[in-house]
């Protein structure tokens, strides 16, 4: 952390590159907490729309579209602070955080369906832990993460740990694959231990009332929008220049594609969102399979291979995106104009929509898993619209049924492949030839790139030894003990940059501690155990 922290605010101006979460969060503390005129602060997304992986979008004529909804719990202690400062969309006296806290105790989040197989409920009463992989679960929690250094789940667990249904729940609900990174799997054990007892049930999750980019995205720019902020839309930042000697290291010049470069004065600042796990996502439709877009398609990633290369301290991004093959996976967003699946759903499951949440095909070759939100789930889906998510953890395999992998299949063939499964082909049968249903798949070749092994000092810290006036934001900037994959971990980032870096009399909020409660470890030691 640096030692010298900036006392005059108003003479300055801070660059945000990217305007996801972490980045608008850092605009939100900068205003507020640090007394950074919002005039002077300024976004620079390289894309059309602000929100980065929180989107939303689309209508009841050419489907809506998510590339993913949000899970969260209570103890996203960074996130709900920030949502407590936001109005939201449809009440200005009522903050964004207790419209979703409102909004999840009305619908409780209480899976009756969370896996199934042929076609059935499976009981998922037991985790279905030999005694052997419960001890590895154990002495995974109390191994240090040091000493785990870049090994993959794989290597830890017996392959028969991939048959039981902890696996099964753990690997669709936070998306990890076998191949992902040990460390973080320990960390998410630590930091979710609370929640480990209920995770069969999805208890404790909370949601906000739409899709995050209507629930959060939108509230948040009218936010920063009335206090000034600049929005600069498809604004590519290329490189950085910095002045780096022993014991300083100052950012000077902010590279954009195609315009003209930014020189930065003496009290300014750039944050730098470094990497991002939507980059290059591609849309298909009803009849048009997605595209997998490749490294040279993408710009977050080149701008931080050009930067790591100009010190250590500054990480090294090539565990986390030069493997696309490991890294991507398929969701897709489905739009009814009939109630007929929700109907079915409710009533096979006893779950009414948005108090299920994930329901996972054991047996589907893709690994399909779908996710029936409280509807209406956009703001604008009309009443007799209806609307679900899902996603597959293995596109490159053949389906089960469509013989063809996940990555080539159109939005109608993907939801063929779900009905299938489901065994209710003959239902949906005249609904899809009636043209009453429309489905958009979405390719995103850096989706688990976050959770690929890296050894520790591959994220580089949020203020590198000697910053003066630069910081990394987001996923793959270090937040010791708190999980990536989540929204709290960016606005971790974004507290860490600002009230390190601006006297603001703030400190960065403590992860929430779990591990060292007592009662939360004998009840997940039960359920590890049952
Ligand atoms: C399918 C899916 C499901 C998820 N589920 C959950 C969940 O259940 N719970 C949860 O808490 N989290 C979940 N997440 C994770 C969470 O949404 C993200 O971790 C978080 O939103 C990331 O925010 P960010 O600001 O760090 O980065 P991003 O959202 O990736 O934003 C980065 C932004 O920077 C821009 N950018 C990058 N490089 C440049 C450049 N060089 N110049 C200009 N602009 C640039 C990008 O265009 C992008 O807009 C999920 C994410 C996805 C995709």
């Amino acid at each position: 952390m640096t030692s010298i922290k900036n006392k005059k605010p108003k003479d300055s101006k801070v660059y945000l590159i990217g305007s996801g979460i972490a980045a608008l969060a850092s605009a939100i503390y900068l205003e507020k907490d640090a007394g950074v005129l919002g005039s002077n602060i300024y976004i620079l997304e390289k894309a059309k729309i602000l929100g980065g992986a929180l989107d939303g979008s689309g209508n009841a004529e050419n489907g809506f579209v998510t590339r993913g909804g949000r899970m969260h719990e209570l103890h996203y202690t960074c996130y709900w602070d920030l949502l407590s400062h936001i109005p939201s969309l449809e009440d200005h006296n009522v903050s964004v955080r207790d419209e979703s806290f409102d909004f999840s105790n009305r619908f409780v989040s209480n899976a009756q369906a969370r896996l199934l197989k042929d076609g059935k409920k499976l009981d998922v009463s037991s985790f279905g832990l030999n005694l052997k992989q419960q001890t590895e679960l154990l002495k995974l929690i109390f191994s240090s993460e040091k000493s785990l250094g870049n090994k993959s789940i794989e290597v830890w667990f017996d392959q028969a740990f991939f048959k039981t249904n902890f696996w099964f729940i753990w690997t669709t609900m936070f998306a990890f694959q076998k191949w992902s990174s040990l460390a973080e799997m320990r960390r998410y054990m630590m930091r979710f231990i609370h929640l480990v007892d209920v995770l069969p049930k999805l208890g404790g999750i909370l949601r906000t009332k739409y899709d995050q980019y209507h629930s959060v995205v939108i509230p948040i720019t009218k936010y920063l929008e009335a206090k000034g902020v600049q929005f600069q839309m498809e604004t590519e930042v290329v490189d950085i220049d910095f002045d780096l000697s022993a014991d300083k290291k100052t950012a000077t010049v902010i590279h954009l594609k195609d315009k003209n470069e930014i020189v930065l004065g003496e009290s300014d600042y750039v944050f730098i969102t470094n990497g991002s796990l939507t980059e290059g996502t591609d849309n298909g439709t009803w009849d048009r399979p997605a595209k997998l877009k490749g490294f040279t398609e993408t710009g977050s990633w080149q701008l931080w291979k050009n930067v790591a290369a100009k010190n250590t301290a500054f990480g090294n991004p090539k565990p986390f995106c030069d493997n696309i093959d490991l890294q991507k996976w398929y969701s897709f967003t489905a739009t009814l104009k009939d109630n007929t699946f929700h109907d079915y759903m409710e009533n096979f499951s006893g779950n009414v929509d948005g108090t299920g949440g994930l329901v996972t095909l054991t047996d589907s070759n893709w690994l399909l898993s779908f996710v029936i939100a409280r509807q209406p789930h956009f703001p604008n889906q009309p009443d007799d619209v209806k609307i679900f998510w899902g996603y597959g953890l293995y596109p490159d395999r053949k389906g089960n049924y469509v013989n063809k992998p996940m990555a080539e299949c159109t939005g109608k063939e993907m939801l063929e492949e779900l009905w299938h499964h489901l065994k209710i082909q003959d239902l949906m049968k005249p609904l899809m030839e009636a043209g009453k249903i429309n489905c958009i798949p979405v390719a995103m070749p850096f989706v688990d790139s976050l959770f690929m092994p890296r050894e520790i000092g591959d994220r580089p810290d949020v203020l590198p030894k000697g910053a003066t006036n630069f910081a990394f934001l987001g996923q793959f900037a270090e937040a010791p003990t708190d999980c990536v994959f989540t929204v709290e971990y960016s606005v971790r980032t974004a507290q860490m940059a600002v009230y390190g870096l601006f006297e603001t009399g703030k400190e960065v909020m403590p992860v929430y501690d779990s591990i060292h409660k007592p009662k939360f470890l004998i009840k997940a030691a039960q359920a590890i155990n049952s």
